[in-house]
């Protein structure tokens, strides 16, 4: 049964609460008697007074069961929003989350709400129901087409279920328990139309402050720089006039572990790896101004008090990230509310396990590669091919030394992502004294990612203009993800000159495979995928290359894919060692032909960039 719904709270009009924002703007000494109340475990109260206040409202699914794993595709965007009471389509009293638009206050969803006796809201954060449309904050199009839903949305099946509630004096952090159902688009098994499960959501409201901090950095003005920062807002046609997204740090005081970054669900031996990656960034900063712990049971994501990095174990094999860092920001400030970093654990760490063991298996059969690659040297006692970016040194390097310093370099670069920085794919095009690339926001080749322990000259210079305004001492190589189709030099897994990269890759990796007898596993195809397309985009690109470079650039980029095209195995190797060489080759030549067609439509040619 629920209670009655109370008729003596005021039915606040949207115009109306607008106006009242305005009048509250200059009242410093109210806002510090607003205070949610403690609450016990199922209910969430609020004051009348709290109605006065800009909230930030999130919501996010935090857990699947009876789903498929890629489900866990996360949005932790939150919105600024003001709670408004309403009266609901059976006449109940309801509290509405609503943010403000060019229409005036839109809403965003509606909670049943009761008044205590003394006077408190009571609201019910399990009446959102099916207007949570779940579909949609699941991230459901990056779901499996056999056990996707064809209408394209999830019925709550069952009464939700509030399972948590937390409060303290700004923030209400309620966990929902959605019991659904969803048709199947093609059904797995013969009969099985519909498939339910559980979602747990969790939403929150966090007070703004009344005076928000708000720098005069842009992510437009970074950009001036050749630096990569997002903007608060970070969504299809961003506002580059917006802050930089950032933690609030006190870069004056030097203040040591002004941000906590909790590690959420790491294997033991993998808790240094996180602590360390994490605080290496520190060296940008000069001090020592984040700190990682390991969380306790009450911490985990979607929680806006608590800054998360976690490691989960059995995500599906075809999901995209071993890391992913969708940081939840204010959209107003810039300021980082709460750090959401996920890491890819076990299906990542079995593929690297399969593939260290490929390379024991398959090294012995083309040696230690040696040479440059651009301006890098291939170190002897790492052995990385840069096409089979993956092989390790299986001499020098147990796997779970390799696969350490693979999950370093990915912790390194998600939480650069958490600082604010976008990704550098021209940090490879500047190499630093230490021999490694400029930045760990590129995608670096595995010989690189290997061997990183501390930003790059590049992360540095963008920290401290971001942090302490200070303007970059000399120019810095800088690109990102729209950039890629535009440059020839703007390329995921390159080094040094991309042309360079992409010739000396494809003769070595052709030369591998021509020799190599044990199958190839498709993670280490994948490399080679990608070298074929920074081929082919740099021979559509080839205007821009340097004129000294331009007339002998294309033939050899032409003469290497040739080669791909119709290597063979050596001759010496034996029929059976030449039948699994030729299987191999192949595949490559499949890989070959799917870069290839469909022919991608040409790219103009953009002067300037
Ligand atoms: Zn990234």
């Amino acid at each position: 049964m629920k209670k009655n719904f109370l008729t003596t709270l005021s039915i606040l009009s949207a115009v109306s609460l607008a106006s009242m924002n305005i009048a509250c703007q200059g009242n410093s000494t109210r806002q510090s008697k607003v205070k949610f109340i403690k609450s016990g475990n199922e209910k969430a109260f609020l004051e009348k007074r709290d109605l006065d206040d800009t909230f930030l409202f999130g919501l996010n699914v935090i857990d699947t069961k009876g789903f498929f794993s890629t489900a866990l595709n996360l949005n932790f965007r939150p919105v600024e929003s003001r709670l408004v009471l309403s009266q609901g389509s059976q006449g109940q009293t309801q509290l509405v989350v609503a943010t403000e638009s060019k229409n005036g206050l839109e809403k965003l969803l509606s909670f049943d709400v009761s008044e205590t006796s003394d006077g408190k809201l009571e609201v019910d954060f399990a009446t959102a129901g099916n207007e949570l449309n779940l579909w949609n904050g699941i991230g459901g199009a990056t779901i499996d087409a056999d056990a996707g839903p064809d209408a394209g949305s999830w019925q709550t099946v069952a009464q939700p279920k509030v399972v948590k509630v937390e409060q303290d004096s700004d923030t209400v952090v309620v966990d929902v328990i959605h019991s659904v159902s969803f048709s199947l688009a093609k059904a797995p098994a013969e009969g099985e139309q519909t498939r339910s499960g559980e979602v747990k959501i969790r939403l929150f409201l966090k007070r703004q402050d009344k005076k928000p901090r708000i720098i005069s950095r842009t992510a437009a003005l970074a950009r001036t720089q050749n630096i990569g920062f997002f903007p608060a807002e970070r969504k299809p046609g961003t506002d580059n006039s917006l802050p930089i997204a950032h933690y609030k740090i006190d870069v004056k005081s030097k203040k040591p572990a002004q941000q906590i970054i909790y590690l959420k669900g790491f294997p033991e031996e993998y808790v240094d790896v996180g602590r360390r990656a994490i605080e290496s960034w520190n060296i940008s900063f000069g001090f020592a101004a984040f700190k990682a712990e390991v969380a306790n049971e009450n911490i985990d994501l979607g929680d806006p008090r608590y800054n998360v990095a976690k490691w989960i174990d059995g995500l599906d094999e075809d999901v995209p990230w071993a890391g992913y860092a969708p940081t939840m920001v204010n959209p107003v400030t810039g300021e980082v509310v709460s750090t959401q970093i996920l890491i890819n654990g076990s299906t990542t760490r079995k593929g690297f396990e399969e593939i260290y063991k490929y390379t024991a298996e398959a090294s012995p059969q083309f040696g230690k590669l040696s040479g440059k690659i651009g301006n890098v040297p291939l170190v002897e006692g790492i052995g990385e091919n840069p096409v089979v970016s993956f092989f390790a040194d299986t001499n020098s390097k147990t796997s779970d030394e390799y696969i350490k310093g693979y999950y370093y370099s990915v912790i390194m670069h998600e939480f650069g992502h958490s600082l604010g920085l976008r990704h550098n794919f021209a940090g490879s095009t500047k190499i630093d004294s230490n021999g490694i690339s400029s930045s760990v926001m590129d995608y670096e080749p595995g010989f690189i990612t290997n061997i990183r322990t501390i930003p790059g000259s590049y992360d540095t210079a963008a920290v401290r203009w971001g942090y302490f305004g200070e303007v970059p001492s000399s120019p810095l190589k800088f690109c990102t993800d729209e950039d890629m189709t535009k440059r020839f030099d703007c390329n995921q897994g390159d080094v040094g000159s991309p042309v360079d990269y992409v010739v000396a890759g494809l003769i070595q990796g052709t030369t591998v495979l021509e020799n190599l007898i044990v199958p190839l596993p498709d993670m280490v195809q994948k490399p080679m995928r990608g070298m074929l397309k920074t081929a082919l985009k740099i021979l559509e690109l080839q205007e821009q290359i340097p004129a000294n470079k331009r007339a002998s650039a294309a033939s050899e980029i032409n003469r290497a894919l040739e080669r791909v095209r119709t290597a063979a195995p050596a001759a010496e190797l034996s029929p059976l060692e030449q039948s699994v060489a030729s299987a191999n080759l192949k595949k490559l030549a499949t890989s070959y032909a799917e870069v290839l067609a469909p022919k991608t439509s040409p790219v103009a040619f953009i002067p300037g960039l």
